[in-house]
């Protein structure tokens, strides 16, 4: 007799665990997430060239059962929509059932962020009336006010970039509260489209224009790479032209300038000096993402803080130009550790200083493996500074 297979998942034999348990963590997390089905097909896309199995992907929408499951069980309120922190995410508007998804949790009052992330290539008119009601708030992905440019960019028909560009219109009708996202490539720059949108979105009712910087991974081939490589000192000097010229918000740049992350990094810093006093004396290892190496050495100055030495932790999993903290896993933290050791001449740490930004709300990276792991390997207390992801 053959017997029945076993299901992979408390709710579906479609859902393996591991996809489960990443989701199940996303929803602990306020990231209300609904599946990784997307209509668009942006040749940057970051989920065509991640090191595979590090962020979970689904290759579905969630079913309406399966979000309630999730959201009963899991999730306390919702931070954000349609992005995700351990699983891959599509666009939230082509869910068939986006209307009931906002309406059931709306009933259950877990909708208390309302920040919508969406490629605008679904979103009707609808949409847009239902987001008016709840007074919700909606981050556009544009990136050109050129529909084929955008075409070019972000793939998909036509038809769909037109109804992502006239959109800004509906959102301004309706008083919906929204912001522009912008993915700069070398060539928008280069030829001035990315100014001309600059130009057009400064003459619509939008909150502010963020710019999410371009980042790659070492699997992202070469002439993506060479498309997204745009310095921050380039961006930074661009942003301050077009704030100027046309008289846009350009507030939330992606990535801060040195100014901002020192004032962040001291803030931090200083917080937890002043809650664990204890440390002051201990022997301190400062773990630092790539892009702070320059700017905590003199944090630790200022502060007159003793006993100390720097690594700077290299993302390894993700590779490419990827510097922040937020990408930084366990394994990454476990080889800067070794290194350090291994070429040291000091005694050992006996406390190591790890950001905050790498772990989400379980203490866990990206790829779901503990900060546990790092103490466990090495037998040093570790101490996060920072905020969660
Ligand atoms: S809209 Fe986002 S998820 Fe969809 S293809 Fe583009 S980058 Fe990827």
């Amino acid at each position: 007799m053959q017997m029945a297979k076993k299901s992979n998942s408390p709710i579906s034999m479609h859902m393996p665990r591991d996809i489960y348990r990443a989701y199940k963590k996303d929803f602990q997390n306020g990231n209300l997430t609904i599946g990784n089905v997307c209509n668009a097909d942006c040749f940057f896309c970051s989920q065509k060239w991640n090191p595979p199995g590090v962020i979970k992907d689904l290759r579905r929408f969630l079913t309406l059962q399966e979000i309630k499951h999730f959201s009963s069980r899991y999730l306390n309120y919702v931070r954000v929509v349609g992005t995700a922190v351990h699983v891959n995410s599509g666009e939230f508007f082509l869910h068939p059932q986006a209307a009931e998804i906002i309406n059931y949790l709306v009933a259950e009052k877990k909708l208390r962020s309302k920040h919508f992330f969406t490629n605008g290539m679904g979103l009707s008119k609808e949409h847009i009336k239902i987001m008016e009601n709840t007074g919700m708030e909606l981050s556009l992905t544009l990136s050109s006010v050129n529909i084929n440019t955008r075409k070019g960019m972000m793939g998909g028909s036509y038809v769909n970039n037109k109804m992502a560009v006239e959109s800004l219109e509906l959102l301004d009708k309706y008083g919906v509260n929204y912001s522009v996202v912008i993915i700069p490539l070398r060539s928008n720059l280069d030829s001035g489209d990315l100014e001309n949108t600059y130009k057009v979105l400064s003459k619509h009712k939008l909150q502010y224009v963020a710019i999410s910087r371009p980042g790659y991974t070492k699997l992202t081939p070469a002439y993506i790479a060479e498309e997204l490589a745009l310095s921050n000192e380039e961006m930074w000097e661009f942003l301050d032209m077009v704030e100027k010229k046309y008289k846009i918000n350009v507030s939330l740049p992606y990535v801060p300038k040195p100014e901002m992350r020192y004032e962040y990094v001291t803030d931090a810093l200083s917080d937890l000096f002043s809650n664990s006093a204890h440390l002051i004396k201990k022997r301190k290892l400062f773990l630092c993402a790539e892009s702070v190496k320059d700017i905590l050495p003199k944090v630790v100055k200022k502060l007159g803080i003793e006993k100390y030495d720097i690594k700077p932790v290299k993302s390894k999993v993700f590779g490419g130009n990827i510097e922040c903290a937020g990408l930084l896993l366990v394994e990454d933290y476990i080889c800067a550790i070794e290194e350090y050791l291994r070429k040291s001449k000091k005694p050992k740490p006996e406390v190591m200083i790890i950001p905050r930004q790498s772990f989400d709300i379980n203490m866990e990276d990206i790829s779901m493996t503990h900060a546990q792991k790092i103490i466990d390997r090495f037998k040093i207390k570790v101490v996060a500074v920072g905020h969660y992801l």
